[in-house]
């Protein structure tokens, strides 16, 4: 009979982008907003009452589902929150993924994804993205016990319209199709709108990217009643109160201010549109992004030593050391001020006067 140290030994934790405490950093290497969030967020926190804190929170979480149900036009039954989307995707990993097929996710995507499989023992096949790191929907046609999908993909940017996700789903009406909108709102096709007519849809989302709410750990699911039925009876087998108060009333706020959501990402995509254009001038080649993030690479240039050059200068980006993407780096979408800064030490790393 193994010990309990066998059975952790496999276990190969997902590796967060660096945070560091040290002043000056530009930090562009973990996809944050480098915008504040909703002012109307300061205020629903302001307001919070103080004594409430000592009550557990609603376990339903009825007043946050209710404002991103307004937002996306479904009912609150249709909505499942949780702590972050990671929180969510892994309570859906557990709920949706648990037969003896395999499930199905891209060779090049978000790394928790194989980690999750792995902690909560499903059996999972990686499917190879083609050479301009597209997603073929043709290559998800077979045998599966279930489909996991990043729309816009990460760390490659891209993104793929509704042809491709209905494809996905009429080739996968018995199992679950995950699509994770992570980073939807910088430009991408949201599936949303198809959880009313794929009753085996889940999309998920998040509060850290376009809110500007990564440390509040904020997430949510839209799909089916089935679905988010489905969630809710695990995560109340699990941690009834995975939202607090506080992070409730802030996303119910950061849910409701739709001017000023439509106003910050419209910014990080001027950005990341000049940027992009910027980067090409200096040699580099760089995906067409749909998100907060470009991914670079340069023809003549080594990209790990980039990154450890603007390391070394106080700038944080993201570079992976897996085959394939080992030739780019992934760089988050800042400020115009910290897009500039960036682009004068890539000059200086580039030796370009
Ligand atoms: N999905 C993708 C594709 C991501 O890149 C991230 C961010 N690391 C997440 C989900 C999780 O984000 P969060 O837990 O902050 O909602």
């Amino acid at each position: 009979m193994g010990s309990w140290t066998d059975n952790i030994k496999d276990i190969e934790p997902y590796v967060p982008g660096e945070q560091s405490a040290e002043k000056g950093i530009i930090k562009l290497n973990a996809n944050e907003n480098p915008y504040p969030p909703s002012p109307m967020v300061k205020k629903a926190l302001r307001e919070l009452d103080f004594d409430s804190l000592r009550l557990y929170p609603d376990a339903n979480a009825a007043k946050l589902k209710d404002a991103i149900a307004a937002f996306y036009g479904v009912e609150r039954e249709n909505v499942f929150v949780g702590n972050g989307s990671d929180d969510v995707l892994a309570l859906a990993f557990q709920a949706f993924f648990n037969g003896e097929k395999p499930v199905l996710f891209p060779d090049i995507t978000y790394s928790f994804y194989p980690v999750w499989c792995r902690l909560f023992g499903i059996p999972f096949k990686t499917v190879p993205v083609g050479g301009d790191f597209r997603i073929c929907a043709d290559d998800y046609a077979k045998e599966n016990g279930g489909v996991v999908i990043p729309n816009p993909n990460a760390p490659t940017s891209l993104g793929e319209g509704a042809e491709f996700v209905e494809s996905i789903l009429r080739k996968n009406q018995g199992g679950v199709v995950i699509i994770d909108e992570a980073y939807v709102d910088f430009g991408g096709f949201s599936s949303a709108g198809l959880t009313q007519k794929y009753e085996n849809l889940l999309v998920t989302a998040t509060f850290s990217k376009s809110r500007s709410l990564a440390g509040m750990r904020l997430g949510y699911a839209i799909g089916s009643k089935k679905l988010t039925g489905a969630l809710e009876a695990v995560k109340n087998s699990y941690n009834s109160y995975t939202v607090n108060s506080a992070a409730m009333a802030a996303g119910a706020a950061a849910m409701r201010d739709t001017a000023y959501f439509n106003e910050t990402v419209q910014k990080i995509i001027a950005t990341r549109l000049k940027t992009k254009a910027a980067l090409e001038e200096l040699g580099f080649e760089v995906l067409d992004s749909q998100t907060n993030f470009l991914m670079a690479t340069h023809p003549e240039k080594n990209m790990r030593e980039y990154f450890e050059f603007l390391k070394a200068q106080k700038i944080f980006i993201r570079y992976f050391d897996k085959p394939v993407i080992n030739k780019f780096v992934r760089i988050t979408v800042g400020t115009d001020d910290e897009m500039n800064a960036l682009l004068l030490k890539t000059r200086e790393f580039l030796e370009i006067k």
